[in-house]
This record gives C-alpha cells, structure tokens and sequence, in this order.
C-alpha cells in the first residue's frame, strides 16, 4: 500500500513506551463489550495481574516505528472514508481513537492483553492493538503484508461504525433475551458485517489510488486466515459451528468482497441475510 509519507491520525495514542498501569472497575460487566478480528480467550480480559514481563522500558525499533506510523495513516485513511460514506446517508462521522500498546494496557473494557488480539472498545470508543498481532498474521495466520494489517485495523474501525449506527446497542441487548447458539449466530452477523465494512473502506482506498499490486489479495487472505472453521481446526483439530462467533473463511472474505465491490452501506445487512445460516463449505455465494 502506498503510505509513507502520507497524513497521520490525531486519534492515535501510543503506550508503547513507558505505559504506566492504573487500577480500574467495572471490568467483568465490560468484557463482554469488546469487539475483537477474533475469536480470542475473553479471560485475558479480565484483568489479571500479569503484565507478560512487561518490557515498556525497551525502546521501539526502527520497525516498531513505522508500524506505529503505519497505524496511524491508515486510521486516518478511515477517517476521510468514513466521514465521506457517512456524508452520503447525511451522517457525520465521528472518528474512533486508537492505543498501541505493548503487552498489557488499560481499556475501558478492561485490562486489554495481547492475547485477546486487536479490539474495539466501545465504551470508550477505542481500538486497542498490541502491533505483535501484526507478527501472528505473518506466521500464525500465513497473512502477510502491510494491507493485510490494514483489513485488521479497517475492521476494528468497522465495530465502530456499528456503534455509531446503534447496532452495536441493539446487539447487546439481545444476549439476554437468547440462547448462547442464537447469540453465536448473531455474533457472525456482526463480525461479518464488520468484514463487509472493512471492505467498503478497501473500495474507497482503491478508489484514492493507494492500493498496490497484491494488496487486495492480503487483505482477503486475511480474513480468510481468521475464519472460525480454520482457527478451530489449527487449534483443536475439529470444527464445531455452534461455537463460531466470527463466521468461517469463505463467509469472512465473501463479505469483504461484498463491500469492496459496493464501496457503500446498502448492501451491508448480514442481519438479514438467509445465506448465512448454510454452516459448511456450500455457501451460496
Ligand atoms: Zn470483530
């Protein structure tokens, strides 16, 4: 992708160094607010004490450097996006903020981890990325590639834009109200709906000339890697659908897809898609 050089974020805040840890409540309520790209342990969440042998001391490398400014332009890349889509529905798009930070940090969700992967807050608002995910694309998930990070970061800024839309609300009020494989199933719903957002937000940066040779194909190898179905068979060696949360490769990059060819919100309902309830590799396309 085409970056350097380009206009930075101001919504970045960067813990990378020196971020200090404060104690802060509410944490159990709160984890079951956080968005993540996966499916993660939700227990790294919960706040407890260990910091990972913390080295917020050790100064960035020259690589950890870009990374962060990387970061940064592409979420300001979301900002001018979204602030357009928006304006097309004559909605103002406010921006979400974003931490970097290195092995534990304070959210308000929670004590955030790197264990639970790239994540949205929405409390307060906030994306929270330990940049060693971008490594775990590279060789847990076989995703390389600078825009493959960049479908990471578009998708997290995608749960934002549920929140902004109220559906993000809506969702959480109906945990209570079914069963936990109901709510599994609206989970992929609203994960896949993120993946479709990702890749309204890969059109428009296409559409700026941005995009190299080989971008899209990171970013769809991407969602790919992080599908459900091949998480659990690298993890456990079997598939068990009640237990997606985030839907299976071919749902993940058939919705990113899906947004990369509208490049707007009109077709983004997976609420409402019948196609998602097929849960093996026969999905209709
Ligand atoms: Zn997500």
């Amino acid at each position: 992708m085409k970056w350097k050089g380009r206009t930075k974020s101001g919504n970045v805040s960067d813990r990378r160094i020196g971020g200090s840890k404060t104690a802060i409540g509410g944490v159990g309520i709160a984890v079951l607010l956080i968005y993540t790209l996966i499916t993660g342990d939700p227990s790294a969440l919960l706040g407890n004490l260990f910091n990972g042998g913390s080295n917020n001391n050790e100064p960035l490398t020259a690589e950890e450097v870009e990374m962060g400014d990387f970061v940064s332009v592409i979420l300001a890349d979301t900002e001018v996006v979204w602030r357009k889509v928006f304006a097309e529905y004559d909605e103002v798009y406010q921006p979400a903020k974003l931490v970097l930070y290195r092995n534990t940090t304070d959210s308000g969700c929670g004590t955030a981890s790197s264990n639970v992967g790239p994540f949205y807050c929405s409390i307060d608002q906030t994306i929270y990325i330990d940049l060693i995910f971008y490594k775990d694309l590279k060789t847990r998930f076989n995703a390389p590639g600078d825009f493959a990070m960049a479908y990471v970061i578009a998708h997290e800024v995608g749960h934002h834009i549920q929140y902004q839309l109220g559906i993000l609300e809506k969702f959480y009020d109906l945990r209570s109200q079914v069963s936990t494989i109901e709510f599994n199933e609206l989970s992929v719903r609203l994960e896949l709906q993120a993946d479709y957002l990702a890749g309204v937000w890969a059109h428009h940066i296409q559409g700026m000339g941005y995009l190299e040779e080989g971008d899209l194909q990171e970013a769809i190898t991407a969602a790919g890697a992080v599908g459900d179905d091949r998480i659990q068979e690298q993890s456990q060696g079997r598939v068990n659908p009640d237990n997606f949360t985030h839907g299976t490769s071919e749902q993940r990059v058939r919705w990113f897809k899906k947004g990369f060819e509208s490049g707007n919100l009109d077709d983004f309902d997976t609420f409402s898609a019948e196609t998602l309830y097929f849960r093996n590799a026969l999905l209709i396309a």
